[in-house]
């Protein structure tokens, strides 16, 4: 028998979503029936989160009661290395998330533990641990095995895993946090810019512009064609940069992965590898663009090599009709 360990995240007294990913992740881990799926949660009000988290692939949620609310890297590492070594788990996943990307690293080095980040496939192959994560700036695949390790810390990347439906019925056990001294101390939440924006790692349905557009004045008509076609209105980088539209909209590498996208429409957006990190897995790309070189042809299941601004006129035209 073998224990998976998964670390739920919160943050302001709100369970985020990626804790229930990380159980999906686990629950497709256990080899056979008699593995165990372990939730630990850690806070100053972790007993909260027992209901949000006793869902199905959970076999027991554990509550670490800490005398401070805000995430505090030291208090989370001593945590979770006091969890590793009395329940011995195979497998810890925390989420790839910059709380967790806070202890992650030190908690692994320190033990000596197996560790990949940003991983988006992990799986067994034979009796092997294997993570899959990007290498060389997304342009590749890299599988991570971890000879000789018996106890592996993965980060997973958010929007891969796929919840199971379902509620159950877990046992739940305190576990004392060791003595710990924090090294740091919050002084201020500092929501960031777009917080009450929507969600683009959660919608289906993407139109998306680029340096194409030329000037700010452009983004309405684009806007409006978003709008019409249901679709959310996303952009690259320099469009974010310029404040042509807000940051939480810029999809790729230093923005948002649209891990939940199947449709995406990329108008006068060249493909850079920063940009494809962020959505080259969608199932369904449409790029438009007048270079039949760009880069974008080269990942879009449907390529037209047009200008966006007379596509735009014929699609508002079509939509019309
Ligand atoms: C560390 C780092 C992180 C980065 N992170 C990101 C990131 O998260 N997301 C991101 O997007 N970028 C990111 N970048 C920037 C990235 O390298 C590119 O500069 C950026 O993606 C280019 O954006 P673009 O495709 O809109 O512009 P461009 O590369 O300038 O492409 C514009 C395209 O529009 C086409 N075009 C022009 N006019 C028309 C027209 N009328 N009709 C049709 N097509 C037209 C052109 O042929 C061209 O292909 C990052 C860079 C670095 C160094």
């Amino acid at each position: 028998m073998s224990t998976i360990l998964v670390i739920a995240e919160h943050r302001r007294n709100e369970l985020r979503p990626v804790s229930l990913e990380l159980i999906a992740a686990a629950y497709g881990l256990k080899k056979s029936v008699d593995d165990k799926v372990l939730v630990a949660v850690i806070g100053s009000q972790a007993e909260s989160f027992v209901p949000a988290l006793s869902v199905a692939g959970v076999d027991e949620v554990i509550v670490v009661q800490t005398p401070i609310a805000d995430f505090d890297p030291d208090i989370f590492e001593s945590a979770v290395s006091a969890l590793i070594t009395a329940k011995n788990p195979a497998v810890v996943l925390l989420p790839h998330s910059v709380d967790a990307l806070g202890y992650a690293a030190t908690l692994a080095s320190k033990a000596g533990y197996g560790y990949a980040t940003d991983v988006f496939i992990a799986e067994y192959q034979g009796d092997e641990l294997v993570a899959t994560r990007g290498g060389y700036n997304q342009k590749v695949n890299v599988e991570v095995d971890f000879p000789g390790k018996s106890t592996v810390v993965l980060t997973l990347r958010t929007s891969v895993f796929k919840v199971l439906e379902g509620a159950a019925n877990p046992s739940v056990s305190s576990f004392d946090l060791p003595v710990v001294q924090s090294r740091s101390q919050n002084k201020e939440f500092i929501e960031p810019g777009g917080a009450n924006d929507v969600d683009i790692t959660a919608v289906d349905f993407i139109v998306s512009i680029g340096r194409g557009i030329g000037e700010e004045t452009n983004v309405e008509q684009f806007r409006e064609l978003a709008e019409t076609a249901g679709a959310t209105l996303c952009c690259s980088r320099p469009i974010a940069d310029a404040g042509w539209l807000p940051k939480s909209r810029q999809v790729g590498q230093s923005g948002k992965v649209v891990g939940s996208c199947k449709l995406y429409v990329a108008l006068g957006i060249s493909g850079s590898i920063q940009h494809m990190a962020g959505m080259k897995h969608v199932p369904t790309i449409i790029a438009v663009n007048t270079d039949p070189g760009a880069s974008i042809f080269t990942i879009a299941k449907y390529g037209i090599v047009a200008d966006i601004f007379e596509m735009e006129e014929e699609l508002k035209n079509q939509l019309a009709a």
